[in-house]
């Protein structure tokens, strides 16, 4: 991926899988869709918001405005990437706290009250890290649509589908309904990680512009090392070409129907995990991909949806299980810490992280399992037969035993958290002056 005179044949792989990513995400005829492989969803998103503030630069300029105070606007529940590009590029970022409301998601009646016109862009997430729910991309892009028509500022969408991109696109669910790619026209750009649910080797990831207009001029290199010319627009030069090879093998061997086998399987192994564990009285699930479509809450005692076996009948989403023990559980149990099933689920080789949602909801706690290509149906048979032996476990511990499961604090931890003080180590939602970031990925 540095010289292109040197490796022609890779550059036509990474020309073709740019065109096959901005037709699948439903690029319009007449628009030149132009995008690079980068080393995954960060430096993508990277480029994407310097793009935007970029863009929104000039136009100030022009008008002869003030350029010193952008911000940007993106949920709590936003991958750390999101955050670091705001900070990296001096971009205030204003992150909106989610709600059960707003089903952990972006809140359109938030963004309505905090953009104004040093607002670059909206960052929306197709696939919360935290929960796995899609981000109601065409909601929120209503919402711009009317601040442009009382005000003539005109705010674009980056779209995140670190994992959604290779989900929404090929399952029977698609985004649930709404839009949330190129068919809109404020979405300018969208990134993906092929290493994710693009089921490549680590290290590739795609940003893709609707139109070359969007990308500016000046963020475009024109390099001539060997002696032909190329155009550059990523943060690194050098990086290894295999993981474009098997993006391409993978999108063309596999084709449209391959992805979309594993996807719907990959959907359907995580609505028997959910139902598994909702059976169990234990266990609720906050993400509700096994819910029929419409239906989010978890309801007490209300029989199981069983629909067909295609995703369409249920909502959209990623095949993730976040969930978390029932009210009634934790009436019964009181002295059971939801943190115990991560830790005797580590020492049978399971990491299935226990976390608290992002800030406003940091009171409940999720444990999280995300259901990929390999997991397969025998696996989470055995996952849930070990979740429930971990649970009856624990239910039969008193106090005293469940104090001497806690494993002490490992040096990694500790490093991570330097910088906190000790009061204040478990507080997720940090100011960015301090520089101290809670990590989910
Ligand atoms: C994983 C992820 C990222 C970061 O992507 P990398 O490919 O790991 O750099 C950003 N946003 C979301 C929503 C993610 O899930």
């Amino acid at each position: 991926m540095s010289d292109a005179d040197e490796y022609p044949a890779m550059m036509d792989m990474h020309a073709r899988c740019v065109s096959i990513l901005a037709n699948l995400w439903g690029v319009q005829k007449g628009e030149k869709a132009v995008g690079s492989a980068t080393t995954g969803s960060s430096e993508a998103i990277h480029l994407g918001g310097l793009a935007m503030k970029r863009t929104w630069q000039e136009k100030r300029k022009a008008e002869g405005k003030d350029t010193s105070k952008p911000n940007i606007i993106m949920g709590a529940n936003a991958q750390v990437a999101l955050e670091k590009f705001a900070r990296y590029f001096e971009v205030e970022a204003r992150i909106l706290p989610v709600s059960a409301k707003s089903n952990y998601r972006l809140d359109p009646d938030l963004v309505r009250e905090n953009i104004d016109e040093n607002t670059i862009g909206v960052f929306v997430i197709l696939g919360s890290t935290y929960t796995g729910h899609f981000e109601p991309v065409e909601e929120i892009s209503k919402v711009l649509d009317e601040y442009e028509e009382k005000t003539g500022n005109s705010i674009p969408i980056h779209v995140d589908a670190a994992s959604g991109g290779f989900i929404a696109p090929f399952t029977h669910a698609k985004a649930g309904g709404p839009k949330w790619n190129f068919e809109l026209p404020r979405v300018k750009s969208i990134n993906v990680s092929g290493h994710k649910f693009g089921l490549v080797y680590a290290g590739v990831g795609w940003i893709i512009w609707r139109d070359e207009k969007y990308l500016p001029k000046h963020l475009i290199f024109e390099l001539h090392y060997l002696g032909g010319t190329e155009e550059s627009y990523t943060l690194n030069f050098s990086r290894p070409g295999a993981q474009i090879i098997a993006q391409y093998y993978n999108l063309i061997h596999l084709g449209f129907t391959g992805y979309q086998n594993i996807m719907e399987n990959a959907l359907r192994n995580a609505r028997l995990l959910s139902r598994a564990l909702e059976s169990t009285g234990w266990y609720r699930c906050i993400s509700d991909i096994h819910r029929k479509k419409g239906d989010h809450q978890f309801v007490k005692g209300k029989p199981q949806y069983e629909g067909s076996e295609s995703s369409a009948d249920y909502n959209a989403g990623l095949p993730v299980v976040a969930f978390c023990f029932t009210d009634d559980f934790k009436k019964d149990y009181p002295h059971v810490k939801q943190v115990s099933v991560q830790n005797l689920l580590r020492a049978k080789q399971y990491i299935v992280p226990n976390y608290a949602l992002p800030p406003n909801e940091e009171k409940t706690e999720i444990l999280r399992v995300v259901v990929r290509e390999s997991l397969s149906m025998d696996m989470i048979d055995r996952l849930v037969t070990d979740i429930c032996g971990v649970t009856e476990q624990l239910m039969q511990s008193d106090t005293f035993d469940l104090a001497g499961w806690q494993p002490p604090p490992s040096v990694e931890k500790q490093h991570s958290s330097r910088g906190h003080l000790a009061k204040d180590k478990d507080k997720h939602n940090q100011p960015m002056t301090k520089g101290i970031h809670r990590s989910v990925c």
